[in-house]
């Protein structure tokens, strides 16, 4: 019998995943697309798509629910927010296993993003207690006099949230927990090849207590179901990670609407003269291959000054070459597959060029199984694509420096600018750097894959506009209101006086 099959109920997930799990079908009467394992072609769950139709429904039910929760106290978004987070965390073996199963991460990895995704929505249960906005000065400028001021805050309306493959939960919980904490309504279309996990959190929610249609699941491809989204006037925010081209094309399209983008980028880590080598190569190996180096801050450049490239180096070949590739439902597997084959061949293709075009393969390149394995290549240029373009896959590009200046040169010759990392035990190069590389944000004696739920986080150049980090996401997600309240003489109805003196106001 099929491990798969549709339920009256909901959608069947596949035995691999866990046993007897259904969950909820998105609001789609479309046909059902077959969802396949990335590592070895599984069945894993029978979708049914968004059709145009469905569409209508969800976006009209969407205004309908957004015009609602825009009322909700800030203490119930809280409420629904932290028993979110608790659920995710008594769910966290699951959602752990579907990440692994449909987006092809390493369970180890998917392990950390479900107690991340826990860590998001706690977060963003404290910041719906927090949305209060400032007090003005209104009479520090003539013709202010008499005036009391203040700002507010309030939730946008419906937020369009289109999301990518490689965090089905964690960055998914990026764009609808913030945007619930300012009172939004949110539309969500998942990446197409990791649904399930964000239709099972959608569930996690409504058990939380999240009023109906305030978060809707449309499954379907981007071109069309994402793109209808970006472009309809009943959506009032699109809130967008995933890749360039795609980002860019929403930029254009969607007009006067608020829009925040996380692209991509091809992040440069500098280690210096004197960092910490041993800590350097432990950390780079981590960001460059976790989730097999399909995140968008995952190492891909190390530029390392001269003076310490040999020995860095032969600390790093042996590190990459003992990592183990496997299942992602393997405990002890560190790299899987990439997400599909296309992407696995895109990026054997651009191993294959560098090396035509001089790059040395220090590990890895495919092996005798036509496997991808983790690789290092040194001798390369800027401007192969391996350096100057994402890869997304499990490819580090090492690159030598005379110094600091010519390290931070490198690291910002690119187009995109997300985060970027330096090892060095020198506290003023470390200063100098920070405030000299052109990224969104600077990581010290750290890779620049690392980052902490409540951190601003987002590019500059060509990795986007906007930051996340649910603090910050909460502000791109509410408009900003300013109230001025004219004082009258509460006696006479007139400018003020001290009414109760009979006198006027100040000298
Ligand atoms: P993608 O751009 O192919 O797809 C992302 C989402 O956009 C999917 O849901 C897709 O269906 C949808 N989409 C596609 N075309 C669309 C259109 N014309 N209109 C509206 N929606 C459309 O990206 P991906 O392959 O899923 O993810 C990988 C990319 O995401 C990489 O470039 C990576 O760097 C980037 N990324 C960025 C961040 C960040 O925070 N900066 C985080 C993770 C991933």
């Amino acid at each position: 019998m099929s491990t798969t099959a549709r339920h009256a109920a909901g959608i069947r997930v596949s035995e691999l995943v866990a046993p007897d799990l259904v969950v909820t079908a998105p609001s789609g009467t479309g046909e059902e697309t077959i969802l396949r394992a990335p590592w070895d072609g599984a069945e894993l769950a029978r979708i049914p798509t968004t059709t145009p139709d469905d569409l209508e429904r969800v976006l009209d039910r969407a205004r309908t629910a957004a015009a609602g929760f825009r009322w909700t106290p800030a203490w119930r978004r809280s409420a629904i927010l932290e028993g979110t987070s608790r659920l995710i965390e008594e769910n966290a073996e699951q959602l752990a296993r579907l990440i692994a199963a449909e987006g092809g991460k390493p369970l180890k990895d998917a392990r950390v993003e479900a107690r991340r995704g826990a860590s998001t929505f706690r977060w963003a249960a404290e910041e719906a207690k927090r949305t209060a906005g400032d007090l003005v000065e209104m009479d520090a400028d003539p013709g202010g006099e008499h005036r009391f001021g203040w700002t507010i805050r309030e939730p946008r309306g419906v937020v369009a949230a289109i999301s990518p493959f490689n965090f089905p939960l964690n960055l998914v919980a990026h764009k609808v927990a913030p945007a619930l904490a300012g009172g939004n309504a949110v539309v969500l279309k998942p990446a197409s090849n990791t649904p399930l996990t964000a239709l099972r959190l959608a569930e996690l929610l409504a058990e939380a207590g999240l009023p109906d249609g305030t978060l809707q699941v449309v499954v379907g491809p981007g071109r069309t179901i994402g793109a209808k989204l970006v472009t309809d006037e009943r959506t009032d925010m699109v809130s967008f990670t995933g890749s360039p081209p795609v980002g860019r094309q929403i930029a254009s399209d969607a007009g006067m609407k608020m829009v925040t983008l996380e692209l991509g980028n091809n992040s440069a880590t500098i280690v210096d003269e004197d960092a910490n080598l041993d800590l350097a190569v432990q950390r780079v190996v981590a960001g460059g291959f976790a989730n097999s180096g399909q995140i968008c801050i995952s190492v891909q450049r190390v530029v390392v000054h001269q003076a310490v490239y040999d020995a860095f180096m032969e600390r790093l070949v042996p590190a990459v070459a003992a990592l183990k590739v496997g299942d992602p439902l393997d405990e002890t597997t560190d790299v899987a597959s990439l997400i599909n084959e296309g992407e696995t061949e895109r990026v054997k293709g651009w191993i294959e060029e560098a090396v035509d075009q001089g790059a040395t393969l220090a590990t890895g390149g495919v092996d005798a199984d036509g496997r991808l394995r983790p690789t290092v290549l040194t001798d390369v240029t800027r401007d192969m694509k391996v350096c100057a373009r994402e890869v997304f896959g499990p490819v580090l590009s090492i690159l030598r420096a005379r110094d600091l200046c010519e390290a931070i040169e490198i690291s910002n010759d690119s187009e995109m600018g997300l985060q970027a990392g330096v090892f060095t035990n020198d506290l003023n190069k470390a200063m100098y750097a920070a405030r000299r590389l052109e990224v969104g944000g600077v990581m010290i004696n750290e890779v620049p894959t690392f980052r902490v739920d409540h951190m601003p986080y987002g590019g500059i150049k060509g990795s986007g506009i906007g930051r996340e980090g649910v603090k910050y996401a909460l502000r791109e997600m509410t408009e900003l209101k300013m109230v001025a309240f004219r004082e009258m003489d509460w006696q006479t109805g007139g400018t003020p006086t001290d009414a109760c003196l009979r006198e006027p106001l100040g000298p």
